[in-house]
């Protein structure tokens, strides 16, 4: 039998999922339209070394790969099959500067293992998910930015006592989400952890909840993102043990297409966009917007 309070965090995991609050609470939804910032359509722009931007250009719009379940980065409203957050926001911002409006995006959702090969087979122009930028994903694909920097952490339950940092993992089940960095760093790092891995965050916190497993372990501005949609019932807790400098995925050797979103993203955070943005999604979880990290423009490759 499933304890009463375990089936309480059932039902709050299911609201949580499907948009349907306890009465007089309603859920924390995303942004509404009117809410966020407009950019600007740079209609004259053109950027024919790209390939990437050519195909766009024939289509007619862009299509951007992101994540669907991450409370204030990346969700989408099941009802309006409205992307929000402020991964969107980026990809949005960005697509301004390359002359596309915003509004004709077509987003796919991509989970963190399929993000190389949706790169390398053309489903998607780019990639804006709190996507790690490192030496190893840059044999496979491009990276601009970084245009924000979170660290891996751990939730738990909020009646959890013995798991504080890291370091308290051994012999606990852990999740995390296949083909991510915070996977692999726990692999490595803390191999006495017992790990699962889901393609998606939401599913390990639905395990979390159900207490089928004790920790999910992923960036911070994830799991706090999942922390306020049910403040009663889960907690972050240590300090971030990694730096995950997020980037707009590309494919790699498109150099002209990531110089061009390097430019985009450094005209952003010096017009105020990018700050814009921040307040109006991942601000509202409460923490003022940081300064972002210098865009890293390495050589063409
Ligand atoms: N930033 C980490 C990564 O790229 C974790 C988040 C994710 O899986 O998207 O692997």
């Amino acid at each position: 039998m499933i304890p009463a309070r375990a089936l309480a965090a059932l039902l709050l995991a299911v609201a949580a999922v499907t948009g349907c609050g306890k009465s007089g609470s309603p859920p924390v939804k995303g942004p509404q339209p009117e809410d966020l910032p407009a950019y600007k359509v740079d209609s004259a722009f053109r950027l024919p070394s790209s390939p990437t931007w050519e195909r766009a250009r024939r289509r007619g719009h862009l299509v951007v790969g992101a994540k669907e379940d991450q409370p204030y980065m990346g969700e989408k409203d099941p009802a309006s099959g409205r992307y929000s957050g402020f991964d969107i926001e980026i990809a949005k911002m960005v697509s301004a500067s390359l002359g596309f409006d915003p509004k004709t995006i077509e987003f796919r959702t991509i989970a963190s293992a399929n993000r190389e090969t949706a790169l390398q087979n053309g489903q998607i122009d780019y990639y804006v998910g709190t996507y790690t930028i490192n030496d190893n994903r840059k044999k496979q694909v491009g990276f601009a930015g970084p245009y924000f920097m979170a660290g891996q952490s751990l939730l738990v339950r909020r009646d959890e006592k013995d798991i504080k940092g890291p370091q308290d993992l051994a012999g606990k089940k852990v999740c995390s989400a296949a083909g991510s960095t915070p996977f692999q760093r726990l692999q490595k790092e803390f191999p006495q952890a017992d790990l699962v891995a889901y393609d998606t965050y939401s599913v390990c916190v639905d395990n979390l909840l159900t207490y089928q497993v004790d920790a999910v372990s992923t960036d911070d501005s994830i799991l706090l993102g999942y922390a306020a949609k049910v403040p009663e019932e889960l907690k972050v807790v240590g300090k971030p043990f990694s730096k995950e400098p997020y980037g707009i995925g590309v494919p790699r050797g498109d150099n002209a297409l990531r110089f061009a979103l390097d430019d985009a993203l450094e005209a952003q955070e010096k017009n105020g966009d990018w700050k814009r943005a921040y307040e109006a999604t991942l601000g509202l979880s409460g923490v003022p917007a940081p300064t972002p990290p210098p865009i890293d423009r390495y050589p063409a490759s």
